[in-house]
């Protein structure tokens, strides 16, 4: 069998194709962030354009490296919510178009259900066929901080999630507040790499509600350290990203230890772009007494393998998406 996936929720153009077994034979990406430089953030009206002019390129691509046609295809799946609804379209409507021309069925994807999948990409660091449920998946990306209980495959359960900004949000906008350009995980992570984390205590969140998340509070207390404190900036400025990002980590992992805790799970995933922060990896792996998967290289952020993989689950449960599939701006799991 054959899956092409496609991924245009956001900023990124991709399409991958994977095997029966969850196998990828190829990932593409179209990345936009370099056209975003003098805009502090994505400009959804530009995104759907560029994924306009870019999508077939990039399916064209998928296809060539997998050393596959159109013809090959036996599966599409395409994310059709939640993102920008422009962005959204772009991908849909080509899905549409190429399974109704070649006759192939075609599954409609939930993005976030999608990052829960990309453990299982060529089964690392799961096995799709034998992994232990329940699992409590933390999704927490630019635009998601959320705890997932999930029974089994495909079953999910929303436990908890951010009452305000995402994490991804607090530390893009942290990011941009000492002048980095979107995205600011990876900035803040690799000039931080080097501080000292214990230099400023940023406050870490005490909310009632266990399962709930909060990072306005962390933000806002950054942004206004960054203000009060320019000379700093100067000397300490590794310790300062050290520190914040080590009041971020520190929130998302006690938190959901906790949960997983009182949730008696056999094992935590966690998903989206900020799973490939290292401090977060280091904490997790150091702290919990029970199993804690990360995806692999280059498939916590988002791509098509992983919309890909979660189709062929729903395909394999019988569910097929029709012609009249459309984007879908808002979705939850
Ligand atoms: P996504 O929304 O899943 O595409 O992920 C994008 C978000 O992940 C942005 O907020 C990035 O700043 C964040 N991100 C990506 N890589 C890292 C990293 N290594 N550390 C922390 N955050 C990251
Ligand atoms: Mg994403």
């Amino acid at each position: 069998m054959n899956i092409l996936g496609i991924e245009t929720s956001c900023d990124d153009t991709a399409a991958a194709i994977i095997n029966e077994k969850g196998e990828v034979l190829s990932n593409v990406l179209s990345s936009q962030t370099q056209f975003y430089k003098d805009y502090g953030g994505i400009v959804p009206e530009i995104a759907s354009r560029k994924h306009a002019e870019l999508i077939g390129y990039v399916i064209e691509e998928a296809l060539k490296s997998a050393n596959r046609t159109l013809n090959d295809l036996n599966l599409i799946a395409v994310t059709y919510g939640p993102g920008l609804i422009g962005s959204l379209l772009i991908g849909v409507e080509a899905a549409k178009a190429i399974s109704f021309a070649k006759e192939i069925p075609l599954i409609g994807v939930n993005h976030l259900e999608g990052h829960i999948y990309s453990l299982f990409i060529n089964n690392k660091p799961l096995n799709i066929e034998r992994v232990e449920f329940p699992l409590l998946i933390l999704i927490v990306s630019g635009g998601h901080t959320e705890l997932v209980l999930m029974e089994e495959h495909i079953r999910y359960k929303l436990i908890g999630e951010t009452r305000d900004d995402a994490a991804g949000e607090a530390l893009d906008k942290f990011a941009r507040a000492l002048g980095f350009e979107y995205p600011g995980g990876p900035v803040i992570q690799k000039i931080g790499e080097k501080g000292d984390p214990s230099f400023f205590h940023f406050p870490r969140l005490s909310l009632k509600n266990p399962y709930e998340f909060s990072f306005s509070g962390l933000k806002t207390a950054g942004i206004y350290y960054l203000k009060k404190h320019e000379k700093e900036l100067k000397t300490h400025l590794p310790d300062i990203c050290a520190s914040f990002e080590d009041a971020l980590t520190d929130i998302l992992v006690n938190r959901t230890l906790k949960a997983a805790k009182a949730l008696k799970v056999k094992g935590i995933g966690i998903v989206g772009g900020v799973s490939a922060n290292k401090r977060l990896r280091k904490k997790f792996k150091t702290r919990s007494k029970i199993p804690v998967y990360f995806p692999q290289k280059g498939f916590s952020t988002d791509n098509a393998a992983m919309i890909a993989i979660n189709g062929l689950m729903h395909y394999k449960n019988g569910e097929r998406s029709n012609l009249l599939l459309d984007a879908v701006s808002r979705l939850n799991l």
